[in-house]
């Protein structure tokens, strides 16, 4: 995503922990917890600076997460992760950290949710006809065929070679703040609503295309 915005006309800075790859333009601090550099201290001298865009690696305390709310509701692009089980989670475990709900729904643009899921080694790689359970779960035709791996020496046996992502977009637009302000439903709520395609339909044509198994879908336990 940093990647994808421009650089050189806007100012990017990132925090990490560590910093995994070099981007050009961007100018990216690691955290370091011998001197006391943390996601909290680490953004608040970045705000200092006024960036355009900010990508912190992880928001998991309340003063990272307060901070990284006023800095998108203040005009900053903020870019993080979370560790949540799905979309929704997300806004509840930032109202956990102690952002207020009406916060939350004015600093949020919108939310990527991805796992990884293991993908079929492309070189032992065969058809099978779906079983019957198959066919429910998956919502398949009758004669359709899957795939998966048998073993190769390329694979080391285990019929997976790779990983792949499989994920959902939530977008929080003036709509859907709307909506969420003058209706029932909270932010979490509304962010299952404005969900696309979920994490589980794109799972299951991830399967039917061969990209991935059945068996991988079920681990997942979408
Ligand atoms: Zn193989």
């Amino acid at each position: 995503m940093v990647s994808n915005i421009n650089a050189r006309e806007k100012n990017i800075v990132s925090i990490e922990d560590p910093v995994e790859y070099t981007l050009d333009d961007v100018n990216q601090v690691n955290v370091n917890s011998k001197i006391g550099l943390d996601f909290a201290r680490g953004l608040r001298s970045i705000l200092r600076q006024d960036p355009d865009v900010i990508m912190l690696g992880e928001i998991r305390d309340e003063e990272t997460a307060h901070m990284a709310i006023r800095a998108a509701v203040t005009g900053h692009l903020v870019i993080s992760t979370l560790h949540t089980n799905n979309s929704a989670e997300s806004a509840i475990r930032l109202k956990d950290m102690g952002i207020p709900e009406y916060f939350i729904r004015d600093a949020l643009v919108g939310i990527i949710s991805q796992r990884l899921v293991r993908k079929i080694c492309p070189y032992c790689k065969t058809e099978y006809q779906a079983s019957p359970e198959e066919i429910v779960k998956l919502n398949l035709s009758s004669e359709q065929v899957l795939y998966k791996g048998k073993g190769c020496d390329r694979c080391n046996h285990k019929a997976y070679k790779g990983r792949t992502v499989i994920y959902d977009i939530s977008y929080v637009n003036d709509y859907m703040r709307g909506f969420s302000k003058n209706s029932v439903l909270n932010v979490e709520n509304s962010i299952e609503e404005s969900r696309g395609a979920t994490m589980k339909e794109n799972c299951m044509e991830l399967v039917k295309s061969g990209v991935t198994t059945y068996e991988e879908f079920l681990r997942m336990c979408l």
